[in-house]
């Protein structure tokens, strides 16, 4: 072999090397731009995710652990199969607003009526309550624990908070200090259950019954209502 083609034969070593270099390179930086790729769409699955749970899931609260605050007065109501059955309420999904449907009528009145059902035997028995009841100084006495159901709000009993509101006539609009007590009280119970602002609905969408009256008459003041809650709540809780 000349001296020639041994550095041609050098030559084309080198060359052959060099391309392979090259080639590894170019599959490096392929590799990493597909790694990087991957990474990008996975944290963009990642954060619709996040973004999807946070508007329709939340985290169900075990009713049991929340305590009332001093504001509201117990006087929970003794059991009984017409108006405190004992039954357990898991989770609450909703906050079912009322009104008592009897004028001038105050929450301590309207609570002893609820208790006084126990007394009930037999037929045409009368089964009603709810966890609260709002009375016309805006005072709110609890009748049930927030991990037993009531007797209010038909086939939504099972995973609803129910609170009746006393009114001083026929129209069913509650008096100033009735209104700004609901919103105190919806507003701690949404924040408390960590519930979401759609889910304070009225008895009238559970069943299309005239409760509350006032709310179901005047649509625009539910709206304004539940503007209402949800301010108070950023404000507050
Ligand atoms: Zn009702």
């Amino acid at each position: 072999m000349t001296n020639l083609s041994r550095d041609e034969n050098e030559f084309m070593r080198q060359q052959r090397a060099r391309r392979r270099a090259r080639m590894r390179k170019l599959k490096r930086r392929r590799a990493m731009l597909i790694s990087a790729m991957i990474l990008i769409l996975l944290l963009l699955i990642w954060g619709i995710a996040a973004v999807v749970r946070a508007v329709f899931f939340r985290e169900p609260v075990d009713p049991a652990s929340v305590t009332v605050p001093d504001w509201v007065d117990v006087q929970l109501l003794d059991i009984n199969p017409y108006s405190r059955p004992g039954t357990p309420l898991e989770k609450i999904n909703g906050i079912v607003v009322h009104y008592t449907a009897n004028p001038g009528t105050t929450a301590q009145q309207n609570r002893n009526y609820f208790n006084s059902l126990a007394k009930q035997n037999g037929e045409s028995a009368t089964s009603v309550s709810s966890h609260f009841i709002i009375g016309l100084d805006g005072e709110v006495i609890q009748c049930i624990p927030l991990s037993e159901i009531s007797y209010a709000s038909n086939d939504r009993n099972g995973d609803t908070v129910s609170i009746e509101c006393c009114h001083p006539d026929s129209t069913g609009k509650f008096t100033d200090a009735t209104y700004q007590s609901l919103i105190r009280l919806c507003a701690w119970l949404e924040s408390q259950l960590n519930l979401k602002e759609r889910s304070i609905i009225r008895h009238y969408d559970v069943t299309g019954k005239l409760c509350p009256l006032y709310f179901v008459e005047h649509e625009s003041e539910w709206t304004r209502f539940k503007e209402e809650v949800a301010a108070f709540r950023k404000e507050n809780y």
